[in-house]
């Protein structure tokens, strides 16, 4: 059987399946041109502006490491996890966007500790996998390094990721 993929939350990102395309989607206020993630459809929450236009951004598929932390505490919904399953830490990072002048929260790629991590660092935007159920395989977004030469922080990221691809297959990987 084939597990559909579907994001955790729609229409915070772009379909994980357009791969190197991959992006959080915000919303802009036309009036003044604040950027909201998570977005705003309706009403600019700017304080002073009564702009009702939002369109839908991209946001900047890179950013820099404003904080982070290891979860060791189980997230509430829609975070999925199994009650019965003991709760593994992953790290946490708060990436500040130069361009939206706003901090995003996500999950550091599997493989990515808080050790691997500094204040500043560049990281870059990739699809992910928040868990899966016998029908569906829950997509999200993750943080990683960005891959500089002489270094090779990302890449045991990116082989976990190539196996992580495979997930949406019905391989029949076991949890
Ligand atoms: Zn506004």
């Amino acid at each position: 059987m084939t597990r559909v993929r579907r994001p955790v939350v729609p229409g915070w990102f772009t379909d994980t399946d357009t791969g190197a395309g991959f992006r959080l989607l915000g919303t802009r206020c036309g009036t003044c041109g604040a950027v909201f993630f998570p977005r705003e459809d309706f009403f600019c929450r700017a304080p002073g502006c009564d702009g009702t236009g939002l369109t839908e951004v991209p946001l900047s598929p890179r950013g820099t490491v404003w904080s982070y932390t290891d979860g060791r505490y189980r997230p509430p919904p829609p975070y999925v996890s199994d009650p019965e399953v003991p709760w593994q830490p992953r790290t946490l990072i708060a990436v500040e966007l130069a361009a939206e002048r706003m901090v995003v929260l996500g999950q550091a790629a599997p493989g990515v500790s808080v050790a691997d991590l500094r204040v500043g660092m560049e990281v870059e935007l990739m699809p992910g996998v928040l868990g899966e159920d016998a029908e569906t395989v829950w997509t999200t977004w993750w943080w990683r390094p960005v891959k500089t030469d002489g270094t090779d922080a990302a890449d045991g990221v990116g082989g976990v990721y190539g196996a992580y691809g495979g997930l949406g297959a019905g391989d029949g990987r076991v949890r």
